[in-house]
């Protein structure tokens, strides 16, 4: 099936070690929701097919919008088809595979420096700085707490910034992720100033020599300003120690919420310098179309990909593996 030399002509270079294939296998089957439901009704239009006519795109569009790929996205798609078939309307059905997987790669951006691609942080300006933004109840500090317990489990030492002081739980919530994953936490308390939060917490991972520091944030939407106010203030105290940092500020959006998680992307874009994105819950859609329409219309490359509520139930994001997933059932 051509997919296949699709894939292996557009996959990375480097070979992935033994425990990354595994991986693989494993986000196939927590992707089982949006792999029998959005991507498996792409697959299936595109069975039996050779024409690209206007029935075939009207079909194409209703799956596009239908499963969250938002209107941006669809419509850029089914323009470039259009444009791609226009001379040879009739492909045969692998041709076809091959021009989606193509348009849908095309738009999908990747990673750009100073984000490291991988959790090793090999490379990465030391301590490398994550902060993560986005609104209440997407996942932020399970986000976090399942990073903290990866990036310990590789040896690396991890320091946390309990910056969401406006929630009563929040704190604690992270407390219990780092207990679990052993890492060391900043923690004022809430109520307190979220940049004194991120300042302490890099002061002392410059101090300590840690690897990494991952702050969390309060996820306030109803006031713009408010927000953007806070999230300068942050990124102000943290370039006072590293001109360089935050390396990665991570937006996370919650796969279920739909069309909401645009409005989300609009809002944090906007309020703050957002360089990667992490999909959570995408174990509990069949629509897993804001994967890519997110990443298209925000121009941000999908970092990782939250399958579950448990510390290895987050994964590393690879477009190559997501899009496979479209025409191999
Ligand atoms: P925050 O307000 O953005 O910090 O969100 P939380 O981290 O507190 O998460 C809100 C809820 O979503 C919690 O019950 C989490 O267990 C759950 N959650 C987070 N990520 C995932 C995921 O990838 N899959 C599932 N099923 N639940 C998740
Ligand atoms: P401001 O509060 O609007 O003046 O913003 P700043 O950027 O000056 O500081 C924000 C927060 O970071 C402060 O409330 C402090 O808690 C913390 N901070 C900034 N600079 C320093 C510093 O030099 N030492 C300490 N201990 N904290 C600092
Ligand atoms: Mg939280």
């Amino acid at each position: 099936m051509s997919i296949f030399n699709w894939f292996s002509k557009n996959k990375p270079k480097e070979e992935l070690p033994a425990a990354q294939v595994e991986q693989a296998e494993q986000t196939q089957a927590a992707l089982e929701k949006t792999r029998t439901g959005f991507l498996s009704k792409l697959g299936r239009l595109f069975t039996g097919k050779r024409q690209v006519d206007g029935d075939f795109l009207d079909e194409l569009e209703e799956v596009l919008l239908t499963s969250d790929v938002g209107v941006e996205t669809t419509v850029q798609i089914i323009q470039n088809l259009e444009q791609r078939v226009s001379k040879d309307a009739y492909v045969s059905e692998e041709e076809l595979h091959e021009l989606l997987a193509d348009e849908i790669a095309k738009l999908m951006p990747d990673i750009q420096m100073p984000v490291v691609k991988d959790l090793h942080l090999t490379g990465a300006s030391s301590p490398y700085v994550v902060l993560v933004v986005g609104v209440n109840g997407v996942g932020k500090t399970t986000t976090i707490g399942k990073l903290a317990h990866h990036y310990a489990q590789l040896g690396k030492k991890v320091i946390l910034g309990a910056g969401d002081t406006f929630r009563a739980a929040a704190v604690e919530q992270l407390s219990i992720w780092q207990n679990r994953a052993g890492v060391s936490i900043v923690s004022h308390g809430m109520n307190t100033d979220p940049a004194s939060v991120a300042y302490d917490a890099v002061k002392q991972a410059v101090e300590e020599h840690a690897d990494v520091v991952i702050i969390d944030t309060a996820g306030r939407l109803h006031n713009k300003v408010g927000l953007m106010n806070e999230l300068s203030k942050i990124r102000r105290v943290i370039e006072k120690f590293k001109p360089d940092a935050p390396h990665e500020v991570l937006l996370v959006i919650d796969a279920t919420t739909g069309q909401n998680a645009f409005e989300q992307a609009k809002q944090f874009t906007a309020a703050t310098q957002v360089n990667t994105l992490a999909v959570t819950k995408l174990d509990g859609t069949a629509k897993g179309g804001v994967v890519i329409g997110v990443s298209h219309a925000y121009q941000l490359p999908v970092k990782y990909i939250g399958l579950g509520e448990k510390a290895e139930d987050l994964k590393l994001f690879n477009k190559y593996d997501f899009i496979k997933s479209i025409f191999v059932s």
